[in-house]
């Protein structure tokens, strides 16, 4: 599971202060010594880091102890409350347009991250919130990405268009909303091709796509399991595409979890989903204070 190791540590650093009456300056800073160890041993990007721990000693460090709290539950809290906001504190969902119009979204994300899989998941959640969503395979590039996407389609029964693997993607994409509007359709979900690296080309492609085609929104999937990567990976597609939020992958893995704390505060960008596993019904919506909790165990 996720964060196995990191909930371990911190629930060591807080056993520590619970069993403190009262706490002075010097506990607090050895506490938050060590916490800030853990969140590195997580794969915490170290700018995060170093902020976080900063803000948590600033609110712990001269406040008054809230009713009913100790001292060590206070800081126990303060933790809790910050790990809240860095993760965005509040739930972002997918803006979509009203129903009587055609939203469309682009996948995008480097290969082998859960992109196809996670678009068909998004599509069923979609399906399942009374909308009418059509995937679309725009990997033109490795034609195992259009049968996999179809395949997907089917399971979650929703219609797949392809034109195979020898048009380009915005040509594909404006077919596809020609498509979604002759057969009513009100979500059109590009799965667009990935590659190993970030690279030029690739983000050229999305580029030309958004100023060909109106996205609405831009969705990001990254890998957990890469760590700081995922972090980086998020932080550049962002400055050169723009996106409207990340989904993360593989959380059911046993990853360290960073990336999950440092996307939203390195790339400005909320988490909208977590991908907990290989079956299309496992994604969830990401509710920072849930996964807060489940961090501090
Ligand atoms: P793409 O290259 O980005 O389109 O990636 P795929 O959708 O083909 O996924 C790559 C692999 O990751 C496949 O074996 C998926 O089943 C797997 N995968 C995708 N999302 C998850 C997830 O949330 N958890 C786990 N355990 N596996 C996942």
């Amino acid at each position: 599971m996720a964060f196995e190791s990191l909930t371990e540590k911190l629930q060591n650093v807080f056993k520590n202060l619970r069993s403190k009456g009262r706490l002075t300056e010097a506990d607090v800073k050895v506490a938050l010594k060590e916490v800030k160890m853990a969140l590195l041993e997580a794969d915490v990007s170290f700018k995060v880091v170093k902020q976080f721990i900063k803000a948590v000693q600033e609110r712990a460090i001269g406040q008054d102890v809230m009713n009913g709290l100790n001292p060590g539950q206070m800081v126990i809290k303060i933790v809790n409350d910050e790990l809240v906001s860095l993760m965005g504190s509040e739930t972002t969902e997918i803006a979509l347009r009203p129903a009587g119009e055609i939203t469309v979204i682009m996948m995008a994300g480097l290969q082998g991250a859960g992109k196809t899989t996670t678009t068909a998941k998004i599509a069923g959640k979609l399906k399942a919130k009374g909308r009418k969503p059509l995937l679309v395979a725009c990997d033109v590039y490795r034609p195992a990405a259009i049968t996999q996407l179809q395949i997907n389609g089917e399971k979650q029964g929703v219609e797949v268009f392809a034109m195979g693997d020898k048009q380009n993607p915005v040509n594909i994409a404006k077919a596809a909303i020609e498509h979604a509007k002759n057969q009513n359709f009100n979500v059109v979900i590009l799965d667009t091709a990935g590659r190993l690296h970030v690279d030029e080309d690739m983000m050229q492609e999305l580029i030309q796509i958004k100023e060909e085609v109106q996205v609405d929104q831009t969705i990001l999937v990254v890998d957990a399991m890469t760590g700081q990567d995922a972090v980086n990976v998020a932080e550049s597609f962002n400055q050169k595409v723009g996106i409207d939020g990340v989904i993360l992958t593989k959380m059911d893995g046993d990853t360290r979890g960073g990336a999950a704390l440092s996307i939203k505060a390195i790339s400005g960008k909320p988490i909208l989903y977590v991908g907990m596993g290989e079956k299309l019904s496992d994604l969830e919506q990401f509710y920072p204070d849930r996964m807060a909790s489940r961090i501090l165990g």
